[in-house]
């Protein structure tokens, strides 16, 4: 078997990582540590909880350390880009930890808090630095931060920073790094714009891959029921209390949505959290430590705020909306599950969803076995804006018994709806 000592990691960082806890190598660790320590850029296919940020952070600060040089004032010596305050935060909570035994700092620039905080920092230079594009272009602007002794970029999350229009952020970051560099990009998939991502900021790439596009975690239970619109909070209330142990992560399609539904679980006495763009970063961290510490079993969250949060102990991923891109049904169910950890998820599917559904089933290759209501006639969704899902249609009987094991198609064929021109919108955070 491979030890991380057979990876070529120095014992400072291999102490480090023993602290941190880890025994064996990841398979992504394994194939991207000697990959990342012999120069090459890296095109890697992983999901969050794969152990993404070690196969990049150690080769990283293994090559940073072996420079022995401090990095100069306002300057960094390595960029990772993340889509989100959270990651940032968690990647950098993380390489805090791997850098441990050496001289290296990491510094992270988030939106949402002070920047003068953070132009106080930059100023007296920075190892490694983890951003989020945004507030990254912001200290760029002012200039507290110069990249062009930066050798190394990071692109964490690639596919969610496409979604959330980063492009053009980086766009404009990704020229202003020095040359030459080493770029490692990760993405749990593969769009087809991901591939010009590629062509444009990589050079000779290896691929380096855990899991097949589009293909979730085995040991994820996946169940449907179907409901109309207006009956998926009870729903949701039965499936909570009749899993009263663990964590539930409940995924509402607006920031509107989410707010709404944890205010409801709040009043009927559920101890929920919420997590959305409309939540201040300490309001977003304050809920994430009371799920993480069990305080709060529930989250109710938006996909982009939930993007890439590490939490072990969740449960139940509860769809109350489907997603309009089918990628994010993969994120979302991909964090249940972990570091081994068997998991459930459960999608409500209402009429106005079906399309997304079979959008979803499509791309995952498999059909969701149903665990409860009926099928209903396919409805058109309601134009963007118009808050939130259509009543009618969806049939909502008891639920016969509890989710089945995940894998087998189930029988359900009734009512095939007709075929409808797919529709992939941005998801709303
Ligand atoms: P990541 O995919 O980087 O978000 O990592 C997911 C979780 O796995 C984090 O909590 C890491 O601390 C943990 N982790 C990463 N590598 C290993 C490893 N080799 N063994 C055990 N846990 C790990």
């Amino acid at each position: 078997m491979t030890t991380f000592a057979d990876l070529g990691l120095s014992p400072n960082i291999l102490k480090a990582v023993e602290e941190a806890g880890y025994k064996t190598p990841s398979p992504i660790q394994a194939q991207a540590i000697p990959l990342v320590l012999e120069g090459h850029d890296i095109m890697g296919l992983a999901q969050t909880g794969t152990g993404k940020t070690a196969a990049f952070g150690l080769p990283l600060i293994e090559k940073l350390k072996g420079e022995g040089v401090k990095p100069d004032p306002k300057t960094a010596k390595a960029l990772i880009l993340a889509p989100t305050r959270e990651l940032v935060n968690q990647i950098a909570e993380n390489l805090r930890q791997y850098v441990r035994k050496t001289h290296l700092k990491v510094n992270l620039v988030v939106g949402g808090v002070s920047i003068n905080r953070q132009i106080q920092n930059l100023a007296k230079g920075t190892d490694i630095l983890v951003a989020t594009p945004g507030r990254l272009i912001d200290l760029l602007d002012r200039r507290a931060i110069f990249l062009d002794k930066a050798r190394y970029l990071v692109l964490d999350e690639a596919d969610q920073m496409l979604d959330m229009g980063f492009i053009h952020a980086l766009r404009k970051i990704a020229p202003l790094l020095g040359t030459p560099r080493q770029t490692m990009l990760f993405s749990a998939t593969m769009p087809k714009l991901m591939n010009e991502i590629a062509s444009a900021y990589l050079t000779n790439p290896k691929r380096v891959q855990v899991a097949k596009p589009g293909k979730a975690a085995d040991k994820i239970a996946q169940s449907l029921h179907f409901s109309a619109q207006v009956n998926k909070t009870e729903l949701l209330k039965d499936y909570l209390n009749d899993s009263p142990e663990g964590l539930a992560l409940v995924f509402s399609r607006t920031k509107h949505g989410a707010e709404k539904l944890k205010r409801h679980l709040e009043s009927a006495g559920y101890d929920a959290v919420s997590i959305h763009g409309n939540k201040s970063q300490g309001q977003r961290e304050r809920a994430i430590r009371a799920f993480k510490s069990g305080e709060a079993r529930i989250l109710v969250a938006t996909d982009v705020a939930a993007r890439g949060i590490d939490i072990p102990d969740v449960s139940h991923v509860y769809n109350y909306d489907l997603p309009e891109v089918p990628e994010n049904y993969i994120h979302r169910i991909g964090r249940t599950a972990r570091a081994g950890k068997g998991g459930e998820a459960i999608a409500f599917v209402s009429a106005t969803e079906i399309g997304y559904l079979r959008q979803i089933e499509k791309l995952m290759k498999i059909e969701i076995p149903v665990a409860g209501g009926v099928r209903p006639a396919e409805e058109k969704p309601a134009p963007r804006g118009g808050g939130g899902g259509r009543r009618g249609g969806g049939g909502n009987r008891p639920r016969g018994g509890k989710p089945q094991a995940s894998g087998k198609p189930s029988g359900n064929s009734q009512g095939k709806p007709k075929r409808r021109r797919n529709r992939r919108r941005q998801s709303a955070a």
